[in-house]
This record gives structure tokens, C-alpha cells and sequence, in this order.
């Protein structure tokens, strides 16, 4: 392919409609590119995954719930629909040692984690909690709480999670108002429902769902990406790719199905950034009860009751976390298993992850399991360790990982380009907003290869 018709050629081929890949065809179908999205699932969205509230009377999320804060990235396009918005409420209760009992979980954390210092030598959080801990140590509570907020937030391993990393987070949560949580009246179906409509709105951008990419032969300006449709193998030639795969695949093992085979292989810097990086793992379960039948519970030496509960913090192996659907009062709990809790569950039967959230509610509430049973009408989760266009739930990055996303997310001979939560440089990686400002930042790399 000649530089000329390089130049002219504005088509760009982007690999996955989770929300980067989505936000980045947008914004290059609305310059005027050529845009082909290839989507191995069946649907849009990847990790954002809604089951409408048409079919059960409310959403369920399989995946992102919640948005942190108030990112422009997603209130923009839900401003533009004129979409509901409610703040995330309740009162926090912890189950730690049997005992339930009100709590200021977050001061807890904060804390613990206050003592992290980015001019100290990266080191893991499990290490930096062994090194500034004492025998004597009185704040024993505190530490098993921070613990358990970046094991349940970040999905990560204590042992492998930066603190370089957590910092970086911790600084983009505090800039973008992240003490803060809200969802939406249709949960983030509203948010994609955005997006098919901004993209309905560029002719010049075609979602081709049930394509999975196989291959991209490239060298720089010019590259062959080989997707399996169910019509057969279907060839895009382009000048510009943009791959927002998730960083479990990006990671390989080569010849996996979903794993892209990239001929030449990726620069051997990219291979040293996804090494630094790791990919957290989840279970969330979404209980639907009859009624809700914790609102009369007042655990003993409380005057209050659980009918404001929003989160409930515990140390249980199961299931450590849950919350509530607060400010809406709906008869929904939902218990988040991470990293070793989901390590136990992935793979299981649907009966056995939600006998075991089961048995968790009813350990913390001291409430008859066969009561919660005959309680239950439904249950929704999603394994996204076994899923194979996900392979884990997000990203965190691990010890000496400053910089990685950056080499990541560089464009390679202007011909590939890199989107997806993983490659996000604004600290919020493993964020549906850190997705969408990583397909902008990709959207943008590309474009002024035009000028
Ligand atoms: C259980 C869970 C809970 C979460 N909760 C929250 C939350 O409350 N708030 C929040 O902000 N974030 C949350 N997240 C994180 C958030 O969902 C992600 O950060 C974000 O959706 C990632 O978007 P993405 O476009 O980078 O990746 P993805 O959504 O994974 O998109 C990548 C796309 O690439 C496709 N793909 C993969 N391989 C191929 C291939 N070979 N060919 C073609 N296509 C391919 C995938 O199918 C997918 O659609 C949660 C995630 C999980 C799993």
C-alpha cells in the first residue's frame, strides 16, 4: 500500500464493542472514518452486561453496576438522553468476628491505606502491610479492612497489586468525586442504549456482532485482520487497527480461541507491559428474594435495623461483600466473591454458588438457611473467569508497573492502536469510564495520523 493511498484510506478496523471499542467508533465514525467494529459475542457491551428490567421488573447487572463518581464520559451521553440518575445510598453494617454491627468502614481503610508513599520503592500491598504493621500493632481491624477493600474493590491479589498502582487510584477516585457511587434508571442498559443510539447516528460505522478475530497480519500501514463469522472467515484489509480486548487475552496463551495471533508478533516492550499488569477475578450473585426480609432485622447491641443497609462489609470466604439496591428498597442482595472467593467458585454449578451465597447471608444475618431457600425466587451471575472473551473480571496493575499502561496503550508503527480499561492512563483502570476515556485517547492517536 502506497503512503498516497494511505493518507486517503480513512478506514479503521476496531476489535471489540465492549465501551471502548464503542466510544472510539463513535468518535471516528463522527470525523468522518470508515469504521468496522468486530464484535466476537452475539451482543455489544462485553463486560457491561444488563438483563433489562422488562424481563424481571428491574435491571440486573451480570457486570459494571455502578458509576464512580461523576465522570463526564458517562454522564455526557446519559445527559444526552435525559437518563434518571440516583446516588447510591444506606448505611454501611460488618460481620467481622460473627458480630454485626454499624460501621465507618471507609474511615477505617483510609486510614491504612494513607500510609502508602509514592516516593517509597514499589512494593506489593501485601509487603507494605507487613512492613508498616507492629506486634503491637493496636489498628489490627483496620489493616483486615484495607485488606479487604483491595482484595474486594480491586479484585486483585494482595501479593501481587502495587501500591504504585493502588496510589494512582486512589489520587483519580479523589480528583473525579469516587467517594461517590450512582446508577441509572435502567442500570447501564441506558448507557449502551446511548451508544447504539450515537452510533446509529454515523452510517459510516458497522457493528458486525459474532465475529470473532483470529488473526491480524500487519506491517506498518497496512494490516489483514482475519474474523470467524458464522458465514466463514471474513477479511478486513485497513490501514489503522484498534484492538480494546480484554488484557487476559491480550496476554495470550497464542492459539487459545479468542486469543488474537498477531503476525508479526506484538514489540517485545508490549509484552514487557502486559507481564506488569494482572487481571482480577469476580463472582458477583444477584439474589432476588420475595420480600425483603432482612428490613425488621436489629442485630443485638444496635438500636437500629438493617432496612437502610447499603453495604455489608464481613471477612466471610464465601462471599465477604454485599449490597443492597439503596435508594430503591427492592427485595435484591448482591454478594461479590473476589480473587481466592472467586477462585472457589469459578467453573462451579449455578446450585453450588448460590447455595454457598446462601449459607454466607445466612451465617452474617443469623438468619435459617432453609428460611433464606423457600425466600429465594431467583439468582443471576456471570462467570467471567470461564468466559471466554473475558477471561477475569478487570485489571490492576502489580509491583513496578508505573508506566505500563502508558507503553500499552502506544499506537505500534501508526497501524495498531490500543483501547480498552486496561490501557487507560487517568488511574481508573478496571472502570467502565476508564474504558471510554482509553477509546477516546485511542480515537484520538488515530485521527491525528490524518494531519
Ligand atoms: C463483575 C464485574 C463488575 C464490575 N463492576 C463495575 C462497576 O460497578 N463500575 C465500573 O465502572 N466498572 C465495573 N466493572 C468493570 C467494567 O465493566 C469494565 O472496566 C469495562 O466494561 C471494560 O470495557 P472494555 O471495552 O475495556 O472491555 P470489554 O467490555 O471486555 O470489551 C472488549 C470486547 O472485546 C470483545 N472481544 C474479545 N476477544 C475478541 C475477539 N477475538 N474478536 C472480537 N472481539 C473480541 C469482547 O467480547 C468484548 O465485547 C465490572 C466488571 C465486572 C466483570
Amino acid at each position: 500500500m502506497s503512503d498516497d493511498s494511505r493518507a486517503d484510506d480513512r478506514s479503521v478496523v476496531v476489535i471489540g464493542a465492549g465501551i471502548a471499542g464503542l466510544s472510539a467508533g463513535w468518535k471516528l465514525g463522527s470525523a468522518g472514518c470508515a469504521v468496522s467494529v468486530l464484535e466476537a459475542r452475539d451482543r455489544i457491551g462485553g463486560r457491561i452486561w444488563t438483563i433489562p428490567r422488562h424481563q424481571v421488573g428491574f435491571p440486573i447487572e451480570l457486570g459494571a453496576e455502578f458509576i464512580h463518581g461523576r465522570p463526564p464520559e458517562i454522564f455526557d451521553p446519559l445527559n444526552e438522553t435525559g437518563v434518571e440518575v440516583a446516588e447510591v445510598e444506606g448505611r454501611s453494617w460488618c460481620a467481622f468476628e460473627h458480630q454485626l454491627r454499624s460501621c465507618d468502614f471507609w474511615s477505617s481503610v483510609e486510614s491504612i491505606l494513607s500510609k502508602m508513599d509514592h516516593s517509597e520503592p514499589d512494593e506489593s500491598f501485601l509487603d507494605f502491610l507487613k512492613r508498616t504493621g507492629s506486634r503491637s500493632d493496636n489498628n489490627r481491624e483496620a489493616r483486615e479492612r484495607a485488606l479487604g477493600y483491595v482484595i474486594g474493590f480491586n479484585a486483585a491479589d494482595p501479593a501481587l497489586v502495587g501500591v504504585h498502582w493502588l496510589l494512582k487510584e486512589i489520587r483519580a477516585e479523589q480528583e473525579g468525586e469516587g467517594d461517590r457511587s450512582f446508577r441509572t434508571a435502567n442500570g447501564y442498559l441506558d448507557l449502551m442504549d446511548a451508544f447504539e443510539r450515537r452510533i446509529a447516528a454515523c452510517p459510516n460505522v458497522e457493528v458486525h456482532t459474532e465475529a470473532v478475530v483470529e488473526q491480524v497480519r500487519w506491517e506498518p500501514g497496512a494490516a489483514e485482520v482475519v474474523a470467524r463469522t458464522p458465514a466463514g472467515a471474513q477479511r478486513f484489509t485497513t490501514p489503522r487497527t484498534l484492538i480494546t480486548q480484554p488484557l487476559s487475552l491480550l496476554k495470550g496463551p497464542a492459539g487459545e480461541y479468542g486469543v488474537v495471533d498477531f503476525d508479526p508478533s506484538l514489540p517485545a516492550e508490549k509484552i514487557a507491559a502486559l507481564d506488569k499488569l494482572e487481571m482480577g477475578k469476580v463472582i458477583r450473585i444477584v439474589l432476588c428474594f420475595r420480600d425483603r426480609f432482612w428490613d425488621p432485622i436489629a442485630p443485638p447491641d444496635s438500636n437500629a435495623t438493617l432496612s437502610d443497609m447499603g453495604f455489608l462489609f464481613s471477612d466471610d470466604e464465601w462471599f465477604p461483600t454485599w449490597w443492597t439496591s439503596m435508594p430503591r428498597k427492592l427485595p435484591v442482595l448482591t454478594g461479590w466473591a473476589p480473587f481466592r472467593c472467586a477462585e472457589k467458585l469459578s467453573g462451579r454449578s449455578r446450585e453450588f454458588v448460590i447455595e454457598h451465597s446462601l449459607k454466607t447471608l445466612s451465617a452474617l444475618l443469623k438468619v435459617d438457611l432453609r428460611m433464606l431457600r423457600n425466600e429465594l425466587q431467583d439468582a443471576y451471575f456471570h462467570d467471567w473467569q470461564n468466559d471466554p472473551f473475558s477471561r477475569g473480571a478487570y485489571s490492576y496493575g502489580g509491583v513496578g508497573s508505573d508506566g505500563a499502561q502508558e507503553v500499552l496503550a502506544s499506537p505500534v508503527a501508526e497501524t495498531l492502536f490500543f483501547a480498552g480499561e486496561a490501557t487507560d492512563l487517568t488511574g481508573n483502570n478496571g472502570t467502565v469510564h476508564g474504558a471510554m476515556a482509553s477509546g477516546y485517547r485511542a480515537a484520538s492517536q488515530i485521527l491525528r495520523t490524518f494531519e
